[in-house]
């Protein structure tokens, strides 16, 4: 398909949101074009101005050391997998990396791209979501925060204005009594889409869950929190029971579709499973610590 388009790669910044102030609806920013080039190549997506942000190095960098732990919007997966001190900040972010794609999309593929597309199955979010992370929005007339959590407001659709960008995602240093995971189940081990992602952070204070996040992908329209299984988590000694109830209740709250990948079914019951499996798993390691 032949698609017309004008290509701007701006140089810094503050060209970059000029170019998006200007742009109105039919701008598009382009980081490492793997969902973006597909989508317009498929007639999908049609901008009329296409603004390339591979030149900018305020998206770039990783502060894996710094409260909050911060990275660019433009970091890479590869990036991820390479940045000492990743696998302590995010292990679950460290793990979705090590399951995306094949390694020529890892290379280009953007953590800002994966939050903006939108996708329910986009496999860096639950990670992400289940740290308690923040975006930073910027645009010519100045920046935001926003709450991951608050991000997403339907299917492929969120708070975010045409001219605005991710700079930064940001997430609080897990404590030290802390267990963070993620499991993403697909037909293959690498370069296949997600049919059930879970991620998970659990934190013990005397001998109690202080606090849990469960995340899921791509058994809802949104990657969602299941915060009703999270209450029942927060504030108890858990035993095999109250893990057995809170995986059922995360399973009640997803709300998955059939589709060629897998039944809706399945994936209820597989969100079941792998909440159970890592709840217990980070329970388990957390309490065998404090013994
Ligand atoms: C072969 C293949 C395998 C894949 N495997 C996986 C996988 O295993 N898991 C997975 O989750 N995804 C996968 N994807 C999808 C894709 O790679 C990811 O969603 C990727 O993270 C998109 O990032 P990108 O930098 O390529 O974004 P782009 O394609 O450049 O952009 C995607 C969208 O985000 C917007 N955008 C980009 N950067 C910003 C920014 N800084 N601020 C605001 N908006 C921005 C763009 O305008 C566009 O709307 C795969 C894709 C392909 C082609």
């Amino acid at each position: 398909m032949h698609v017309d388009f004008e290509l701007n790669a701006p140089d810094d910044l503050a060209g970059t949101l000029d170019l998006l102030a200007q742009g109105g609806a039919g701008v598009a920013a382009l980081a490492g074009g793997t969902n973006l080039i597909v989508d317009m190549r498929a007639g999908r997506h049609r901008p009329q101005r296409v603004v390339a942000l591979s030149r900018v190095q305020a998206l770039r960098g990783i502060d894996c050391q710094g409260t909050p732990i911060s990275i660019g919007g433009g970091t890479t997966v590869s990036d991820l997998l390479h940045a000492p001190g990743m696998a302590s900040a995010a292990p679950s972010l460290v793990e979705a990396a090590n399951c995306f794609a094949g390694q020529m999309v890892r290379n280009t593929a953007t953590v800002a791209g994966n939050i903006a597309c939108g996708s329910p199955a986009a496999d860096l979010v639950p990670p992400l979501l289940s740290l308690d992370a923040s975006v930073t929005l910027a645009r010519k007339a100045g920046e935001r925060s926003v709450p991951l959590e608050q991000y997403f407001q339907g299917y492929k659709k969120d708070v975010r204005r045409a001219d605005e960008l991710i700079t930064r995602i940001s997430w609080p240093r897990l404590p030290a009594r802390s267990r963070n995971a993620f499991y993403k189940l697909a037909r293959r081990s690498g370069d296949a889409i997600t049919i059930t992602g879970v991620a998970v952070t659990l934190c013990v204070e005397n001998g109690l869950c202080a606090k849990a996040r469960i995340a899921l992908g791509a058994v809802a329209p949104v990657v969602m929190r299941a915060k009703k299984a999270e209450a029942l988590l927060t504030g108890a000694r858990l035993t095999p029971a109250i893990i057995g109830a809170a995986a059922r209740e995360a399973a009640g709250e997803c709300s998955p579709i059939d589709d060629i990948r897998a039944s809706a079914q399945y994936r209820r019951h597989t969100v079941e499973v792998l909440t159970r499996r890592l709840v217990s798993q980070a329970w388990e390691a957390l309490t065998q610590k404090e013994g």
